[in-house]
């Protein structure tokens, strides 16, 4: 089955008992047994449900995994992920994160005694450099970045990382599987926040995990159980819901993005844009090689810093100024005092996070509104 049809049907089978063609809401935390540990497959909702279940593996077939995992956040997702990097570990990660996962990693992780190094991926030799320099356990990207949308070329990272003996993660909620699927080039682990993309409607908190080998997937499994992040089946329904569009909307995302981003990269109040989809983008060769489709993130640099940025996102009316990202609607952000507010200053802005940034995530709106958008309050700006 090609991708927009396995959204809809892979992993998905009518309900077994009633021949219901969406997955029903098994609001049960509890299951009856016929004798101790006799069942019909589940026993508390915590280790398995149903309605989550029909996810999980509609997840896994999206992403090319043996296995899906949900969680009740995407930070929720990266904690299970990590509790299988105990003391002594160490992890390379792409040094432009998401806000949150670095918090987790600086502020939490680094005090139980894992060390961390950051390198700047779109560097391929130093990447490799950096993974040969000591014994490594987990190599952690996200591509496109969040909010550079720089590009890591995977099949280079998740060969040097292989050679190092470390398990290969990928934090693919920017792409979604419908643009790119990370377990195609080699990668052990993609992370999602369901929350953005794959939910798409910015009514759900969510996360998850797929995994490449059935045998990884039973140990996060048992992970998943024994901490306990999981999500309600009511919030399972709904990403389901938003998986089975999950094909159009994407499309539509991009057609946003693309009109967009046209406005942005020749206009005099804008210092600099970032879109992969654009051939001015400095990676857009690779973009090109490694994904089906560029997304709906535009990011621009806007002349004048702070004060301007501010002007700008003031101006919009069709985009609303609001964390988080993926959604039907469009948002707006500030990264330096938004998402990424916990990265301290200077390197924040090493790594190009400056305080004229703003981030657009495009909605399904007609383009040609949000074109007309962003031009109107540049002129603000
Ligand atoms: C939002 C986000 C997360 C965190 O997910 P939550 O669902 O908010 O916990 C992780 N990675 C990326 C790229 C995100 O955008």
């Amino acid at each position: 089955m090609r991708f927009d049809t396995r959204l809809i049907h892979a992993g998905q089978p009518p309900d077994a008992l009633t021949g219901a063609v969406n997955a029903p809401i098994y609001l049960s935390s509890t299951f009856r047994q016929s004798a101790p540990n006799r069942n019909q497959g589940y026993v508390y909702s915590r280790s398995g449900n149903p309605t989550r279940h029909v996810l999980e593996s509609a997840l896994a077939a999206a992403e090319s995994g043996a296995a899906g995992l949900a969680f009740s956040s995407g930070l929720g997702a990266l904690t299970t992920l990590l509790e299988a990097f105990p003391s002594g570990s160490r992890i390379v990660s792409v040094d432009d994160l998401y806000g949150g996962t670095w918090r987790l990693f600086e502020h939490h992780r680094k005090q139980f005694g894992v060390r961390i190094d950051y390198v700047d991926m779109t560097d391929a030799d130093r990447t490799a450099a950096t993974i040969a320099e000591a014994p490594v356990d987990l190599v952690y990207v996200e591509t496109p970045t969040n909010p550079l949308l720089r590009i890591v070329d995977l099949r280079a990272v998740v060969r040097a990382a292989h050679r190092a003996g470390a398990v290969v993660a990928v934090d693919n909620t920017f792409a979604t599987p419908a643009n790119q699927r990370p377990i195609e080039f080699g990668t052990d682990i993609v992370l999602h926040s369901t929350t953005k993309y794959l939910g798409g409607h910015s009514d759900i908190i969510g996360g998850a995990l797929v995994l490449r080998s059935a045998r990884a997937a039973e140990r996060y499994a048992w992970l998943q159980n024994a901490v306990g992040a999981v999500p309600s089946p009511f919030d399972c329904f709904l990403v389901l819901r938003g998986l089975h569009t999950l094909g159009v909307r994407m499309r539509a995302h991009e057609a946003g993005a693309r009109a967009v981003a046209e406005v942005l990269e020749h206009h005099r109040k804008v210092a600099a844009s970032y879109f992969p989809g654009r051939p001015s983008h400095a990676q857009y060769r690779l973009a090109r090689r490694q994904m089906d489709g560029f997304g709906g993130i535009v990011s621009a640099d806007i002349v004048g810093g702070r004060r301007a940025a501010v002007r700008f996102l003031r101006a919009l009316r069709v985009f609303t100024l609001a964390e988080s990202l993926g959604g039907v609607e469009s948002l707006a952000d500030h990264p330096a005092s938004m998402t990424h507010a916990s990265v301290p200053r200077a390197e924040r802005e090493a790594h190009g996070v400056t305080d004229g940034l703003v981030r657009l995530s495009c909605g399904i709106e007609d383009p040609a509104d949000l074109a007309d958008d962003v031009r109107r309050a540049l002129g603000r700006a």
